[in-house]
């Protein structure tokens, strides 16, 4: 976010847009779904020696009410579409998704009638991340990509769309 500066007096100025956006991307609180084996390097990244606090994302919110991010690590069977769904739907707006693996992103190696090749076919996704699965580092990698994104966004624009679609 660039700040204008305004002399020594402690003073500066900036838009209330990059303020809010500012806020939301420094706490990105993320809703850890963990399905499959992707889960253990969502484990891994949440542990000490990655320090994901530097990102403000260091608390998991089990509750869809208080997170943010839905971290979205593994394979996505058929029946539980309507799990995923209503987590993503209880979740408060402003929100985003993060498909972890190849798993989420695409399927994967699950190319079966029962699994979802990709779960942007239910939700919508904002940030993809390859691999088989992702290292920390990409999942890291994934988290900066959202920080800027959100960084970037209208701060009432995923609100309007909600709206809009509700109507
Ligand atoms: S992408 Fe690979 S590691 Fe991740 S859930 Fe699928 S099979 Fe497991």
């Amino acid at each position: 976010m660039k700040i204008q500066g305004y002399g020594g007096n402690g003073w500066f100025i900036t838009k209330m847009e990059q303020l809010i956006n500012w806020g939301r991307s420094r706490s990105p609180w993320p809703l850890p779904y963990g399905t499959a084996c992707c889960g253990i390097e969502l484990m891994a990244t949440m542990a000490s020696g990655y320090d994901i606090a530097r990102f403000g994302a260091e608390r998991p919110s089990f509750s869809p009410r208080q997170a943010d991010v839905l971290l979205e690590a593994g394979t996505i069977t058929k029946k539980m579409t309507p799990v995923l769904k209503r987590i993503y739907d209880q979740m408060a707006e402003p929100k985003w998704v993060i498909a972890m693996g190849a798993c989420a992103c695409t399927g994967g190696v699950f190319r079966t009638y029962s699994t979802h090749q990709g779960i942007d076919s239910i939700i919508p996704v904002d940030i993809y991340i390859p691999g088989c699965p992702p290292r920390p580092e990409a999942l890291l990698d994934g988290l900066v990509k959202l920080i800027h994104k959100i960084e970037k966004e209208h701060p009432l624009r995923k609100q309007a769309q909600a709206l809009l679609q509700e109507s």
